[in-house]
């Protein structure tokens, strides 16, 4: 257990929402994270762990004077540059004695003053964030939360959602609410039983939305494929691949989606599969186009994630179906938005830089 004093109740009761809000309907691979704080300290999700494996001794306890100082820095221009001093920094905020690494969205955390925090990306909430309508359908569905239109995660969003708080922070209007236009929610409540409240008002109040407009709630699971099919299959993208299609999940066709619509649908499942036939000379196109391979295959009957090791398949093909349940929810609201060249770009590099160790150890 870390050293720093806290009612341990506190540790509790976090590690429980973790766990409830780390399901399927909530967060996928490493998505989400979650804190909660006192006066001095902060303690979050570390970065690599999943929140439905979170464990009291993993937090990682912060100094919340200390990352005061990151608010008040000149950050480079530099994205790259940023990034590294914005991680520094975090760690030298990170109380003596503890080995994980902070989430890099602590300090969004940190911003707000309610004591437990709960961030995760629904894919009943995405249908409205990523939708073209999305703003609009948020002010009439949830009046009292604030819509945050996208801005690159970390440092980025923690500055800009720091900037909308500061008119409103002090004041009985500090939402509890925060909408991520193409990412997801904060919730933050002073008691575990608020959060909940908060969580089953979000969904509730969704799935009715949906139901409203003629859009079923409910992912239907795609048809499953002849096991000789997808030995076939499996055969062509490990000839077409090489090591980087040594691991397939295979499912029969649905709608992939057919852009990026969120940060975590692009880290695990990439912003654009490839179609086409499955050859080396298509990879190879594929290749030299995105400068990876892909995560996200799609043929005529089939949709295969894949990728070196059995579990980034699994995601791969987790966050395509997540993805493609989004796409149909966001029918009700327009249809999709999808993430412009530089928010995808920014992800892609962002990812070799801090985000690839959390993702292969999912
Ligand atoms: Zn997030």
């Amino acid at each position: 257990m870390n050293e720093v004093s806290m009612p341990s109740a506190g540790l509790n009761a976090i590690v429980e929402l973790s766990h409830e809000f780390g399901t399927p309907d909530y967060v996928r691979g490493g998505g989400g994270n979650t804190s909660v704080k006192t006066a001095d300290t902060i303690w979050v999700k570390p970065s690599g762990t999943t929140l439905a494996g979170l464990t009291a001794d993993r937090l990682v306890p912060m100094d919340r004077a200390r990352l005061q100082r990151l608010y008040e820095l000149t950050p480079p221009a530099e994205a790259a540059a940023r990034e590294a001093l914005v991680r520094d920094e975090m760690a030298s905020a990170v109380r003596p004695g503890t080995t994980g690494r902070p989430s890099v969205e602590a300090p969004l955390h940190d911003t707000f003053t309610r004591r437990f925090v709960v961030h995760t990306h629904p894919a009943l909430l995405n249908g409205l964030t990523c939708a073209r309508d999305g703003e609009a359908a948020a002010r009439e569905l949830f009046p009292e939360a604030m819509w945050v239109p996208y801005v690159d995660p970390g440092y980025t969003l923690c500055m800009e959602i720091r900037r909308r708080l500061s008119a409103v922070r002090g004041t009985p209007q500090e939402p509890s609410l925060v909408l991520l236009q193409n990412h997801g929610v904060f919730v933050a409540a002073d008691t575990p039983d608020e959060i909940r409240g908060l969580y089953r008002h979000l969904m509730d109040t969704l799935r009715m939305a949906y139901e409203h407009r003629g859009v079923r709630p409910v992912w239907i699971p795609p048809p499953p494929i002849a096991p000789s099919e997808a030995d076939a299959l499996r055969a062509a993208l490990r000839d077409a691949l090489g090591p980087d299609g040594d691991a397939s999940v295979i499912a029969g066709r649905f709608e992939v989606a057919a852009g990026p619509i969120s940060p975590d649908h692009i880290v695990y499942a990439r912003s654009f599969p490839m179609t086409g036939p499955v050859t080396a000379a298509n990879a190879a196109v594929y290749r030299a186009q995105h400068g990876f391979p892909p995560r996200v295959v799609v043929t005529p009957t089939a949709v295969a994630g894949i990728g070196p090791k059995p579990r980034v398949a699994e995601l791969a093909m987790e966050l395509a179906q997540d993805g493609a349940f989004v796409v149909r929810l966001t029918a009700a609201f327009g249809g999709p938005r999808y993430l412009d060249d530089a928010a995808r770009r920014f992800i892609e590099q962002w990812e070799v830089e801090s985000y690839r160790q959390s993702v292969a150890a999912q």
